[in-house]
């Protein structure tokens, strides 16, 4: 991938994109043969994912909140691999082609009968690819309507585990027999011409399946199953946001030359995000920060800017199954890249939601732009010309979302004429894309100011912060206490504190920490008490703390608590790495450094000794250069000066100056938005 850059600079527009629908769509789907009850954050509530969860429902499986507000977690209460009813009527997947499949899948296994149908357009697409090694599997499908396409019924039951060649590099072809494996408990095996996205393989490993994967010589990838545990551990998980969403975002940013345009959270599989590699071949500068795992998935912020002025690129081979889905929005691109663009390897293409190579050189030349077909992708000739007309989107929601994108550019009256079509992957989009469209590339006024102030141990970061808050009328976030808080919960709970890396996210959730604030200040709870400061304040908390925030689990798990101390006018996040993960585009970025000895003595002072010996001075500093560098050599979030923060040594300053010093570079920073 491009970039990697860790931290951004300059304010830019950030927003956020609905859950991953490929992710949400597998989570349903496992935590339904999982044993016990699933916690999905975050999943995905469009049509496509919905759909999947009404048929789980109707084969008997437990869902609380499918259908409930974007953000409450959805509980699948999964009761063991084979144990699912046989439903009533025929189950309907609507536009979703992975729901079909990876249910097909999994039904293979279940000794029952069922019906799966679709839309008009599912009903057209291709199902033999499944159907073929599940029948090889021992499954019994009848096709009841035409050859190789839905409805069909299937009944499953006993299976022998296959070797199965898949001709396709399809994600879908692959995890319905991963699916089918796992499902009647013999294990699979896999081998397609090109790596396909993995997310299935993924999760699996999660619930305790072995998953072996490897390329072999020829580009092949081999994945293999073993024959799974007799029961699947629940999944707790949160679906990072989809890169294919947030893909014409990105897309949207580099058309418009704009300043800037970060996408917070979004899943960066390297199976997905072929596209980012493209965007820098064309021109535009691509940068990912903040990045973290989110339900198994590696993910971060993704930051791109339109240096003005895209080129055409070449794209084929390997990276199309990286990129399959983005192929409609860079065919809108193409359209205002200079040259001629030329995407090839892409047959796939035909048989998606739409026969995609023929609806976008349609829909292309409709606006004004030269395309032409090719068997396996199309040629784009790229123009400055004005671009107007009608565009058709035959029942396919990446073609209205990559045509929206290009008609919401300069120089372009676009019309689609099916926007609701969206819906199967990204409620919300023409509202994101119309308040985004209306910052015109620059950045909305800053709803919250966030100050980082990150520094070493003992530097004044504290003092210092909580003074800056009070003057300014700001939050005053302590992220240090919230490490503090998980290392007490820890303690109480009398856990080993040997293998600590170890650390399991539902041990986390179980400590229930939280913040709740009053008025401007924080207060730290767990498990449903408020935490008073002294306790968190001991040595051995101390130490303990410091060890606890170098494992990634703990860092990931209060990441979007953190974040969320972002309300009001304001708020000074003070910590180790406000200004470089938390809040990487914060408007002020401080970090305090000062002398260890000087350090040791303000530490002592405050904690109470009048005139603290030089002994104890050097023993104090030894203690906090020993977690200094600790803190500064891990791989998770090491304290570290985020490139854009402005240093400030405390060794000689006076508190008061210190505050006024940060106090006036948040009111430079106010006078210039
Ligand atoms: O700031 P404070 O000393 O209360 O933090 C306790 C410990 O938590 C620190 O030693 C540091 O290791 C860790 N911490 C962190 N990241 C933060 C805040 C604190 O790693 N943002």
């Amino acid at each position: 991938m491009t970039g990697g850059t860790r931290t951004t600079s300059g304010p830019a527009l950030a927003i956020r994109v609905p859950g991953d629908k490929s992710v949400s769509q597998r989570a349903l789907i496992l935590a339904a043969i999982a044993d016990g009850e699933s916690c999905i954050q975050g999943l995905l509530r469009s049509a496509d994912p919905l759909a999947t969860g009404r048929a789980l429902q109707a084969l008997g499986v437990e869902i609380d909140a499918l259908e409930g507000a974007a953000t409450a977690p959805v509980r699948v209460r999964g009761t063991g691999l084979r144990s699912w009813r046989t439903p009533a009527t025929p189950l309907d997947l609507a536009n979703s082609g992975t729901g079909a499949r990876l249910l097909a899948g999994a039904l293979a296994a279940q000794p029952l009968s069922a019906i799966l149908t679709g839309d008009a357009s599912l009903v057209r697409r291709p199902m033999e690819r499944i159907v073929a090694p599940l029948r090889r599997m021992g499954a019994s499908v009848a096709y009841l309507d035409q050859h190789g396409r839905l409805p069909f019924r299937i009944r499953g039951g006993d299976l022998r585990a296959i070797s199965h060649a898949s001709p396709v590099a399809s994600a879908q072809v692959k995890s319905a027999v991963l699916l089918a494996g796992v499902g009647a408990g013999t294990g699979a095996e896999v081998v397609e011409p090109r790596r396909s996205r993995d997310h299935t393989e993924r999760m699996l490993s999660a619930m305790g399946v072995e998953v072996e994967e490897a390329g072999r010589d020829d580009g092949a990838w081999v994945v293999r199953v073993a024959p799974p545990p007799a029961r699947l551990a629940p999944l707790e998980t949160t679906v990072p946001g989809d890169f294919s969403s947030a893909a014409f975002f990105l897309a949207w940013a580099a058309l418009t030359g704009a300043r800037g345009l970060v996408v917070r959270a979004v899943g960066l599989s390297r199976t997905r995000t072929g596209l980012l590699d493209v965007l820098s071949r064309m021109g535009a500068t691509v940068r990912v920060s903040a990045e973290t795992s989110l339900g198994g998935e590696p993910a971060g912020d993704v930051r791109v800017e339109g240096q003005g002025g895209l080129r055409a690129v070449e794209v084929g081979g390997a990276e199309v199954p990286e990129m399959i889905d983005e192929l409609p929005i860079l065919a809108a691109l193409a359209a205002r890249a200079e040259g001629v663009t030329r995407i090839t390897g892409a047959a796939e293409l035909r048989v998606k939601e739409s026969d995609r190579i023929s609806a976008l050189v349609d829909n292309l030349r409709r606006v004004g732009v030269e395309a032409e077909e090719l068997p396996d992708g199309l040629e784009i000739e790229g123009t400055r010309r004005k671009l107007a007309g009608r565009v058709r989107c035959f029942g396919d929601h990446r073609i209205a979302m990559a045509f929206g994108v290009l008609g919401a550019t300069q120089g372009c009256d676009i019309e689609v004429d099916d926007p609701a079509v969206a819906d199967v992957s990204f409620p919300g989009f023409w509202r994101l894309l119309d308040q985004v469209g209306r910052t015109d590339g620059r950045p909305s006024p800053p709803e919250c100011v966030v100050v980082a102030i990150d520094g070493t141990a003992g530097a004044g970061k504290s003092t210092t912060a909580k003074a800056v808050a009070d003057q300014l009328g700001f939050r005053h976030l302590d992220s240090g206490a919230i490490y503090r808080a998980v290392a007490l919960g820890l303690l109480d709970s009398g856990r080993e504190m040997s293998a600590l890396e170890k650390i399991a996210k539902a041990e986390l959730d179980a400590l229930q920490v939280h913040v709740e604030w009053r008025g401007r200040s924080m207060e730290v709870w767990a498990a449903g008490a408020r935490i008073p400061n002294r306790k968190l304040r001991t040595e051995r908390v101390s130490s303990l703390a410091s060890r606890v925030s170098s494992v990634p689990t703990v860092r990931d798990h209060l990441l979007a608590l953190q974040r969320s101390a972002a309300q009001g006018p304001g708020l000074i996040a003070e910590g180790r790495d406000m200004g470089t993960v938390v809040f990487p585009d914060a408007g002020v970025k401080v970090f305090l450094v000062a002398d260890a000895r000087e350090r040791a003595r303000r530490r002592l002072l405050q904690n109470g000794q009048a005139a603290p010996s030089s002994d104890r001075i050097e023993a104090e500093a030894a203690r906090l250069r020993e977690r200094d560098a600790r803190d500064s050599s891990r791989e998770a979030a090491p304290l570290a000066a985020a490139s854009d923060a402005v240093r400030v040594d405390t060794t000689n300053l006076l508190p008061e100056d210190q505050v006024d010093e940060i106090v006036k570079l948040v009111e430079r920073r106010r006078n210039r938005s």
